[in-house]
């Protein structure tokens, strides 16, 4: 006699699950997917153990309960046995291995002890080999039930072995989740083999569900549920088991250029639907093997795709997206919402072959690649400079500021009153052993992001003070140098200890130093920043705003701050080729000297541009137009070659 009580107490374990995969809207992913179907058959396999029990305990069975009895069982037997395979390929998709599975052969061998338990299955109502339901003894086991048993250690003893194998690829606490549930499963098995009216089984699997469902699906980890894409998280655990692995995949990395904005004009509720809409319509795309198409986000506005190499991938997603959004983005653009999308789509391992090296291009390809593309392909921009450059940044910012591969270069600023060069701005450049001469349009960022500014900062303003003292005002007529300063240094409330130690030690008189800030600086005022301007003014520094004419330019601002100078961006200069554009920065100029600024234009390219801002009468020019930036000694050459010109 069958004793039902564990079977009744896994059915609201089950439902539990259920519940909570649901609330936790866990139906995307294959890994997802393959975990509900799991609990599925559980739920219905511990249904049938049920009704064939209740059957079997009350022989002699009516005819309705041999039916009822006859049909759960084979239920069970049907579900039972399908549950291990699935478990198993559950296993593979958490370890991201399910390309294993692809060869025709490895399928087979995979299927055929199901197969055989169900071929036993089929032949059991002519010969009642595996079991019989009669009227007087209810369900008693035939000799071919051991072939079940069989069956089900050999899943299991698969499961286990892989899982032991698959170490690597998990966490360790998701990895002990995994192997106590093919202990338990084994255990169950055991112990209703040598009891059979222990029904141990369907308990033993609900509560190792229920500890999987704890330890290794954390949707917040997973999935962000709320867009129905998988996480920022789960990308890089499934980048790391793929290049693991050595599975051959397609990533396609989706940029939208324009999120920021999108989300800041429809908030972030709508924005989430939007980008919802998004992945719907990526997923809507003709693929060969929808399944196998796996979507991760970033935010607040990256999209990455991962199909098997097999896949027709178009690196060309973007503008599909763009051209023919279909009804999911119609609704938006009629919101006035204009997706701008750029892709790059790399093959791993055949570009690229390990997981930092995927990251950082996915962040960067738009920079470093044909700026003027939407779509781009790994392939070509891999084998660039600046892609080493991007991403060994790091590394290369540590060395530069260690062994000090720092170097400035200063470039002249034409005078326009007197009609020579009295000043410059000192520029960094790094000079790398291994990658040679890196921009500070790569390393500058990079330094603010990654914590490296206020060192490589102090190292620049060393050098510029050194150079102040080498060189006299007699010597080369350069009156003082202009110095760029980020955001990060000028909160430091210590650097005006800073440069007065510099200027003690290179006895520099402070006039000959102008410090640079930019429009962003003043987006982050604070107290210490306020108090930093004033001392170094106090001091008898003067300072310049830096790239006015970008953002969100404010004129109450540049009037309320001590400048001296205020250099207008390039962009200015090149729109001035349009007539409003020349009004707009006549104007500028004219407004900016009326409220006591100094100018200086920057990026004057062509005899015209200088023609020009002369006109205006600009102070000063800065541009290629005189000079590109030198190394010191070219700059020292080129400022005494001019003087004497001058003579
Ligand atoms: P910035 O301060 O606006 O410097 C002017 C940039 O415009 C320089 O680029 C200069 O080479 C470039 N430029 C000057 N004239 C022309 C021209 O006629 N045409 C064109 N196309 N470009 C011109 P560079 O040297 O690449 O520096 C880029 C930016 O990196 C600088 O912009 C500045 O924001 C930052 N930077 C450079 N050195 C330092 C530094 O020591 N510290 C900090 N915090 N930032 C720096
Ligand atoms: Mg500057
Ligand atoms: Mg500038």
């Amino acid at each position: 006699m069958g004793i039902i009580y564990f079977d009744i107490c896994a059915i609201p374990l089950f439902l539990i699950i259920l519940l909570v995969c649901i609330h936790r809207r866990m139906f995307k992913g294959s890994a997802n997917r393959l975990f509900l179907w799991v609990v599925f058959i559980s739920f219905f396999c511990t249904l049938a153990d049920l009704g064939m029990e209740v059957t079997d305990n009350a022989v002699p069975l009516s005819p309705a309960g041999e039916i009822i009895c006859n049909v759960s069982t084979y239920l069970y037997f049907f579900l039972r046995n399908i549950n291990m395979p699935i478990l198993l390929l559950y296993l593979f998709s958490l370890t991201r291995t399910t390309f294993l599975m692809r060869k025709k052969w490895v399928k087979l061998l995979f299927a055929l002890p199901y197969i055989c338990l169900v071929l036993l299955l089929l032949q059991n109502p002519f010969t009642n080999t595996v079991f019989s339901v009669s009227a007087q003894e209810g369900y008693t086991r035939g000799p071919l039930i051991l072939a079940f048993y069989c069956g089900a250690l050999v899943y299991g003893l698969a499961g286990f072995s892989y899982c032991i194998y698959c170490k690597r690829y998990l966490v360790i606490e998701k990895w002990c989740a995994l192997l106590s549930l093919y202990v338990m499963a084994h255990a169950a098995v055991l112990i209703q083999f040598f009891y059979p009216d222990l029904l141990l089984e369907m308990f033993f699997t609900a509560v190792s569900e229920i500890l999987i469902m704890i330890s290794i699906i954390r949707p917040e980890e997973r999935m962000d549920n709320e867009i129905g894409i998988q996480s920022w998280t789960s990308y890089q655990t499934d980048l790391k088991n793929i290049i693991l692995s050595g599975e051959r995949v397609q990533i396609l990395a989706i940029r939208i250029q324009n999120a920021r904005e999108i989300r800041n004009y429809m908030g972030d509720h709508k924005y989430n639907a939007y980008l919802s809409a998004i992945a719907n319509k990526i997923r809507s795309f003709r693929w060969n093997r929808p399944n196998s198409i796996e979507l991760y986000l970033e935010r607040p506005g990256s999209i990455y795709l991962i199909a098997d190499a097999n896949e027709t991938v178009a690196s060309g997603i973007g503008d599909l997206l763009i051209s023919q959004g279909g009804d999911e983005l119609r609704v938006y653009e009629d919101m006035g919402v204009r997706l701008e999308a750029l892709t790059c789509l790399i093959h791993c391992p055949e570009d690229l072959d390990n997981v930092h090296d995927i990251i950082s291009l996915g962040h960067k390809f738009h920079k470093i690649g044909d700026r003027k593309k939407t779509s781009y392909s790994a392939g070509e921009i891999v084998s660039s400079k600046n892609f080493a450059v991007e991403a060994h940044i790091e590394e290369i910012l540590e060395r530069a500021i260690k062994q000090d591969h720092i170097e400035m270069y200063y470039q002249p600023i034409y005078d326009v009153n007197s009609g020579s060069f009295h000043s410059a701005e000192a520029l960094a450049r790094i000079i790398d052993p291994e990658y040679g001469l890196i921009s500070p349009a790569i390393f500058i960022p990079a330094a603010e992001a990654q914590g490296f500014i206020i060192p490589f900062g102090d190292i620049v303003l060393d050098h510029v003070f050194k150079f102040l003292l080498q060189h006299d005002r007699d010597e080369t007529g350069l009156s003082y140098v202009e110095i760029n300063l980020s955001v990060a240094q000028c909160m430091e409330r210590s650097l005006p200890d800073k440069i007065r130690t510099l200027q003690q030690k290179y006895k520099v008189d402070p006039s000959r130093v102008n410090l640079e800030i930019t429009e962003t600086t003043f987006e982050n005022i604070n107290e210490i920043m306020v108090e930093n301007v004033a001392k170094l003014i106090e001091m008898g520094y003067s300072f310049s705003l830096d790239d006015y004419g970008i953002g969100y330019s404010n004129i109450q601002r540049v009037n309320n701050i001590p400048l001296r100078i205020v250099k207008i961006d390039k962009s200015m200069l090149d729109e001035a080729v349009t007539g409003n554009g020349m009004i707009i920065l006549d104007h500028t100029v004219r407004m900016m000297k009326s409220i006591g600024k100094e100018l200086v234009a920057e990026g004057a390219e062509s005899e015209n541009d200088v023609a020009m801002l002369k006109d205006m009468h600009c102070d000063y020019i800065q541009g290629y137009y005189f000079s590109k930036p030198l190394p010191a000694a070219d700059f020292i050459a080129f400022l005494k070659e001019r003087m004497e010109d001058k003579k």
